[in-house]
């Protein structure tokens, strides 16, 4: 089935805002991922400026907007094709990352968000799901999702994020309201928190089947590292999570400071030296 230029082949995965198919250009013969989107009530003007942004950003490490056109109920985005699947699949297949691996996906998402928060944009949805890589075969991750916020509304990000909310940070659980906080680049910092330890021991810091209780946990950082699952990891690799595992936004490091953390700069060698 064409639609504009583009040729649709098959559906290739579903998010919390859209549906995502294979699709060839028709004149370059190219492959690229549609994403289609339903179109909420956000005004045609700020839909505009936002897929403007985005079109604008330019980063190894996050899908490429290539075009996007609308009809009256939908927007397709076309963006580049990656083929590695989300990184939470990999998860699952693994059950955790080594050290080295999770230090690896950590710096690439780290340094994809120095580049977002320098030209002021929030990813506001980090997670496992929307780290895909982009490759089979190797770890390079992209980042994908980000402005997203924007384009389906507020309303219905907010209810779609908070109804899942173990990878949201404190204030925008306490926020709700107007809180100047809320939306900034910290948001996205607890994000890495949390997806570096799901990284590195395969469940994530903040659980529970009680909502209030995962709230309350979440509001007070309370999280731990049991030893069963990382008594073989290095305490550099719990500090870094703890600098950002912060409730205090402020106090929270930034993209910039947890890229020279020593964990992700120093090459930890954990093999002993040869005599
Ligand atoms: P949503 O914004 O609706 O959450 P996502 O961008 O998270 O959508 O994508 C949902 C799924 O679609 C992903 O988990 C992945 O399997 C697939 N997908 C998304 N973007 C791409 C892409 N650029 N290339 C290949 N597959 C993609
Ligand atoms: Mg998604």
């Amino acid at each position: 089935m064409p639609i504009g230029d583009y040729e649709l082949h098959k559906e290739i995965g579903k998010g919390a805002f859209s549906v995502v198919f294979l699709v060839t250009e028709k004149k370059t013969k190219k492959q690229w991922a549609m994403k289609i989107i339903d179109k909420k009530s956000s005004s045609k003007a700020a839909l505009e400026t936002e897929i403007e942004i985005m079109k604008k950003v330019d980063h190894p490490n996050i899908v490429k907007m290539h075009e996007y056109f609308e009809s009256t109920d939908k927007i397709y985005l076309i963006v580049e094709l990656v083929t590695g699947g989300p990184l939470f699949d990999r998860i699952v297949d693994k059950k955790s990352f080594t050290e080295k691996e999770a230090k690896l996906i950590t710096q690439q998402l780290l340094q994809s968000l120095v580049y977002l928060h320098s030209i002021g944009i929030v990813h506001r949805d980090l997670k496992p799901e929307n780290l895909l890589l982009k490759t089979p075969t190797d770890l390079t991750v992209a980042l994908s999702d980000f402005g997203l916020s924007k384009i389906v509304g507020d309303d219905v990000f907010m209810k779609t994020t908070c109804g899942t909310p173990s990878y949201v940070a404190p204030e925008v659980l306490n926020n709700i309201s107007n809180s100047p906080t809320a939306y900034s680049d910290a948001v996205d910092m607890w994000g890495v928190g949390v997806i570096t330890y799901i990284l590195l021991c395969g469940f994530p810091p903040f659980y529970s089947e009680d909502i209030r209780k995962l709230f309350e946990s979440i509001l007070s950082a309370s999280y731990d590292f049991p030893n069963d699952y990382w008594s073989n990891v290095s305490k550099e690799a719990k500090h870094f999570i703890n600098c950002l595992l912060t409730v205090e936004p402020t106090k929270r490091y930034t993209a910039k400071q947890a890229l020279q953390h020593p964990w992700i700069v120093e090459n930890n060698q954990t093999e002993p030296l040869p005599h």
